[in-house]
């Protein structure tokens, strides 16, 4: 298992952990920080538009760990799921006009009105295999990131680490998985898939698991203020062949998105040498 405790390279900031700074804002301070990798979310991203950012993270020489995301695939119709399918595909031609190491996807959950969630499940894998000969082309891994059961309603209706090494089984190259332990970390057959997900694992993503939790979405701990086996999980991912960046994605409205996105970074820093 690597010691990050003195090498700052494998720390990547997704930009939802410092909510409050534009693209540019981001860049900057994870380079006054040192931090040299960074994972932005789609909006952000449009606002400060692809070729400004492209070279911005030039100038910065900035890794771009991952673009924050694809997915949704599920609709109630067909013209929702062509509408989805087109919108990934420009997400794809995002990450790829910056970069990016992988398309993380959030599959979708549920269509409105719709309690059939083996169909949703359907449309994922169908939706994934319609994007990825445009994701191969552009040279775009596309990776799955499980989602707690909590979100499949919702947000994703592939829930454990093994229905995405189902899918990448079925669906061939181009696909991997996101391992996020704030999603995976309770699953008894973690350790297994994890080893199954082998070099499929494309991006991993830290925070912590806080007790009690008091949304749903938006209260997402610290790394070392939960319960999730941090170092043990990492010791898997690591034995599995990974040996990219952890990337600090932590949703707080309650506490870190009300703090100076710079004295986040550094206890950001802090905890990712001390606990990840
Ligand atoms: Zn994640």
């Amino acid at each position: 298992m690597r010691d990050l405790s003195r090498d700052r390279r494998w720390i990547a900031i997704n930009t939802a952990t410092v909510k409050a700074w534009s693209l540019e804002q981001a860049i900057d301070g994870c380079a006054r920080a040192g931090i040299t990798a960074i994972a932005p979310w789609r909006d952000i991203l449009q606002a400060c538009g692809v070729a400004r950012a492209a070279q911005l993270l030039r100038t910065h020489d900035m890794t771009v760990t991952a673009l924050c995301r694809g997915g949704m695939f599920p609709a109630a119709d067909e013209a929702g799921r062509r509408a989805a399918l087109d919108d990934n595909r420009r997400a794809v031609d995002e990450a790829a006009g910056i970069g990016a190491a992988c398309l993380v996807l959030v599959v979708g959950g549920l269509p409105a009105g719709s309690k059939d969630i083996a169909g949703a499940r359907r449309q994922v894998r169908d939706g994934l295999a319609a994007l990825l000969p445009h994701a191969r082309k552009a040279g775009v891994k596309l990776a799955i990131e499980p989602l707690h059961p909590m979100y499949a309603a919702d947000r994703a209706c592939v829930n454990t680490l093994a229905q995405a090494n189902d899918l990448c089984d079925e669906l061939g190259d181009g696909l991997g998985v996101a391992v996020d332990v704030y999603h995976v970390w309770w699953d008894p057959a973690l350790a297994r898939e994890i080893a199954r997900a082998g070099s499929r694992i494309i991006s991993y993503h830290v925070c912590d698991w806080l007790v009690p939790t008091t949304d749903l979405l938006l209260d997402r701990g610290m790394m070392g203020d939960g319960v999730i086996d941090l170092r043990g999980i990492r010791a898997m991912v690591e034995a599995a062949g990974f040996a990219g960046h952890c990337d600090v994605e932590i949703f707080s409205a309650r506490d870190w998105w009300k703090r100076d996105p710079n004295e986040v970074l550094g206890v950001c820093l802090e905890r990712y040498r001390t606990v990840v």
